[in-house]
């Protein structure tokens, strides 16, 4: 009960941070719609349908913010976001890592709650309630503290882990009707473990027989994502060595460890990554393997005129609708631009979504652009950041012209004005020559391996 009532004083809470122009706009909706409501056609109308029940609905102020969503889809049309006509085709390694697998990750920036962090990944706000039962010290967000979490196919969060510091981690883990909470603290030896193999059938098996967890797996695939695809490029012969470093305690290992350097050899090409001290991966020479994420995919900034919303109520059934993605109130032909690097994996009609493109970044992240009056891109396109992929329109289930525009990542659509987006800065310039010495050391001992 105390849920849903902390619940409502947070959207009246909203209601009052709105701007005097917002809640003239939402006062006159109000006032349109309960005329629409008091009004009896006194003709017979052809479609009477949408009034017919009008009777049983009542409306409370709660859920009037909704109504102010102009420009933007109807609300209670919902895109299923696992709908596979919405979603990258999966690769094997796509299938192999089941969702469950996934790490999801986020270090705090300044001034961010836990709320706002459940909030920015629509992480489900009930499991963020049953944490804090359990020890309230999970709402101490402090900046730089890394958050690492687990969710089942249903979004439910399975497991979170705060590092509070090197050495310790609260760990909130679903224990079928409540969070257990434990704390960790490292005080074992690392010691580097050296595992390597050859590609046999595919990649995943054989990175498992060689001693790889499917948490390292994944971390390699991320890390590569740019440079090589493990779900396509990987080839019978292909060999590898991976240094991970593990926590001994008294002789026994008491990790999995973490990747801190990779080798892999395809078809006679040389693909490395080392990890520095300030956690990140680079190649050997300290260049970046990311590929940086632009926020907008417009030159011009628009007014958003309906956000990223996982929690937004219908307003007459008061069921969860969520808007995954943010509208932007662009005038029809506006041009479109790709956000990053990728692959055009969608470029087609759908009756709610219109004219629409999905872009592949990696493997991580996914882009989706709805609404377009014209498609400029063909599936299996190549884009670059910045490619004029569309132009802006009104077609499908709209109320006005806007872009859609969504941002997924590991499956799940974020608020892409809000996350943390990839950045591709090579090594600090004062450290880069040390570190390319220790990296060749390291790459030199893998190569023993393979
Ligand atoms: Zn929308």
């Amino acid at each position: 009960m105390s849920k849903s009532i902390k619940y409502k004083e947070a959207i009246a809470a909203r209601f009052g941070t709105l701007s005097k122009r917002h809640k003239f706009v939402l006062l006159s909706l109000f006032l349109f719609t309960c005329a629409i409501f008091i009004w009896k056609p006194t003709h017979s109308l052809q479609s009477t349908s949408s009034v017919s029940n009008r009777n049983e609905v009542s409306l409370s102020s709660e859920n009037l913010q909704t109504l102010a969503d102009q420009n933007s889809e109807p609300v209670g049309t919902i895109f299923d976001p696992n709908d596979p006509e919405f979603n990258a085709p999966k690769d094997e390694l796509d299938e192999q890592l089941a969702a469950k697998d996934i790490l999801h990750s986020h270090t705090v920036a300044s001034g961010e709650t836990l709320g706002a962090i459940f909030n920015q990944y629509a992480l489900p706000m009930s499991d963020m309630y049953s944490l804090l039962e359990v020890n309230k010290s999970a709402a101490n967000m402090r900046v730089g503290v890394d958050l690492e979490w687990q969710q089942d196919e249903d979004g439910k969060l399975t497991e979170l882990k705060i590092h509070r510091n090197i050495k310790d981690t609260d760990v909130y883990a679903w224990a079928g009707d409540k969070y257990s909470f434990t704390q960790q603290q490292e005080e074992g030896e690392i010691k580097p473990v050296f595992l390597s193999g050859r590609v046999t059938s595919n990649f995943y098996n054989s990175a498992r027989s060689a001693g790889l967890t499917p948490g390292q797996i994944q971390t390699l695939a991320k890390q590569l994502q740019w440079k090589f695809d493990f779900g396509k490029e990987a080839r019978k012969g292909d060999k590898f060595a991976v240094e991970v470093d593990k926590e001994f305690i008294d002789g026994k290992a008491v990790s999995s460890g973490e990747v801190k350097a990779v080798l892999y050899e395809n078809a006679g090409r040389e693909i490395t990554l080392v990890k520095h001290t300030d956690d990140h991966y680079y190649d050997v020479q300290g260049r970046s393997l990311n590929r940086a994420l632009e926020r907008y995919p417009t030159h011009q900034r628009f007014r958003i005129s309906s956000p990223f919303d996982p929690y937004r109520k219908h307003p007459i059934t008061g069921r969860i609708s969520p808007h995954n993605g943010t509208d932007f109130a662009a005038p029809v032909g506006t041009s479109v631009y790709a956000t990053g690097d990728g692959v055009v994996v969608r470029a087609l009609h759908h009756p709610l979504a219109g004219n629409y493109v999905i872009i592949k970044h990696g493997r991580e992240y996914m882009t989706r652009y709805l609404h377009l009056s014209k498609i400029l891109v063909k599936k299996g396109q190549k884009v670059s950041m910045g490619d004029k992929i569309a132009l802006s329109g009104n077609t499908g289930r709209s109320t006005g012209p806007h872009l859609h525009y969504e941002l997924i990542k590991n499956g799940r659509a974020v608020n892409s004005m809000k996350v943390p987006l990839p950045q591709a800065s090579p090594v600090k310039e004062s450290e880069r020559a040390h570190f390319k010495q220790q990296a060749k050391l390291t790459i030199d001992a893998l190569r023993d391996q393979v």
